[in-house]
């Protein structure tokens, strides 16, 4: 698969329709996180250079087709005229006579960022009128809204099915790195697979099961593994499926599990202290726990589980710390998703720290994906020490899964 990038297209002097990756949460008026906006930079700097007139288009959050104040594009056309060092100007609407007299009033190389296009209700719908009115005044489109790139949207397979496109280099990143990890395996490739939802990941951990030498499981979705195999785990988080899957038809979570290693010729569980010289078994579950008893941390083996009640499993041990770091030394080829415990609070944050110490000085070819997975990356160390960085969340995990994003067709060679 080629992707069709700036180096393709001929961008020099034209209106770009650029599909921005913003989808960020606004807290008390303020962006939750800015990353979203930082890695897309190098492709505004691009088009600035290349002389172009920049129309900025987004969705944020799910307004439903109506009208939020509290999901305004304001706050993104702020902080990018700071990183910038220029004004973004910011238009209530994203088309009509508004937006044509401004782009005529733009100079070259200057902004403009069009208002949520998820306060229209054509947006979601991919409304094909609305999808021709985003286009009207635009030369080309650059996409870089790869976190988005499963969504039959207007402002994506819309305006992509009337106009010229290629990727930025934000999206040509994301896919590369993605693609690189799926399809050019180095070995041994072992995947790490934590977090607490389950029923989001089923899909990847299949995949990883069968593409990685091992997976290697913790935090929440371990719970979940432990209570499939039948072991004692008290009061530990596991997600409740019905909750999170309320339209389906709601599946427990023993089976979401199975469906996961009902492939047995090539996924079996394998508990650490047996990893060595196991053949044909690939997930490896912890072998001790960092455990919450009456509020107290206590560490916990994975043999004393049946013995003991009113516990919470928050955290790996020492021992699984020890063995997935020996594990993971021999790795060419690493991907992270989910932390391997509640590492918002610091008792049980090891697991997970033991993880992003190691991504740090790997050498390998890896990939830190997640959202919370970032949030971690961030509040222990800083994301400039990492070079493997998704910020796609459910994107990449569809992509590893083997999904065919909606709008690569339009975006391809
Ligand atoms: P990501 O966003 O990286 O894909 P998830 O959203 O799946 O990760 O899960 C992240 C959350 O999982 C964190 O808030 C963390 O506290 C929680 N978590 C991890 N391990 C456990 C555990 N053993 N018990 C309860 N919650 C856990
Ligand atoms: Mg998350």
């Amino acid at each position: 698969m080629n992707l069709k990038t700036l180096k393709d297209v001929e961008v020099e002097g034209k209106v770009v329709l650029y599909r921005a990756p913003y989808d960020i949460e606004i807290v008390n008026g303020k962006l939750e996180d800015t990353k979203r906006i930082d890695f897309t930079l190098p492709t505004l700097n691009y088009l600035i250079s290349k002389n172009c007139k920049i129309v900025i288009l987004t969705y944020v959050g799910r307004p439903n087709g109506k009208v939020v104040e509290s999901l305004k594009t304001n706050v993104h056309a702020k902080y990018l005229s700071e990183k910038l060092g220029k004004n973004v100007e910011k238009l209530d609407t994203c088309f009509g006579e508004d937006v044509l007299d401004y782009i005529k009033s733009m100079n070259t190389g200057d902004l403009l960022m069009l208002e949520n296009v998820r306060f229209y209700k054509g947006e979601i719908e991919d409304d094909d009128n609305l999808a021709r009115e985003l286009c009207k005044g635009m030369d080309i489109i650059v996409f870089d809204a790869f976190p988005q790139a499963h969504r039959k949207h207007a402002s994506t397979t819309g305006v992509l099915r009337h106009l010229e496109s290629a990727v930025g280099f934000y999206f040509e990143k994301e896919f590369s790195q993605i693609q690189n990890i799926i399809s050019n395996i180095k070995r041994p490739f072992i995947s790490v697979i934590g977090g607490a939802k389950v029923s989001d990941k089923v899909l990847a951990i299949k995949k990883l099961a069968q593409i990685s030498d091992l997976v290697l499981v913790g935090g929440g979705v371990a719970n979940a593994f432990l209570l499939e195999q039948g072991f004692n785990i008290s009061d530990s988080f596991v997600e409740n499926i019905e909750v999170n899957k309320a339209s389906e038809k709601p599946k427990s979570i023993e089976d979401l599990v199975d469906e996961i290693v009902s492939d047995k010729t090539s996924v079996d569980f394998v508990i650490p202290d047996r990893v060595k010289g196991v053949e044909g078994g690939n997930i490896v579950l912890p072998i001790d726990f960092k455990v919450e008893i009456n509020g107290k941390a206590q560490s916990l083996l994975i043999e004393e589980l049946k013995d003991i009640n009113g516990f919470k499993i928050k955290d790996v041990g020492e021992n699984t710390n020890k063995v997935f770091a020996d594990i993971l030394a021999s790795a060419k080829t690493v991907f992270w998703n989910g932390p391997m415990g509640v590492f918002e609070q610091e008792e049980y944050s090891f697991g997970s720290r033991n993880i992003l110490k190691f991504m740090k000085n790997f050498k390998g070819m890896g990939l830190i994906a997640g959202g919370d997975s970032i949030a971690l990356v961030d509040k222990f160390d800083n994301i400039e020490n990492f070079e493997y960085i998704s910020l796609a969340g459910g994107a990449t995990l569809d992509m590893i899964s083997g999904k065919k994003f909606v709008v690569i067709p339009y975006l391809s060679k």
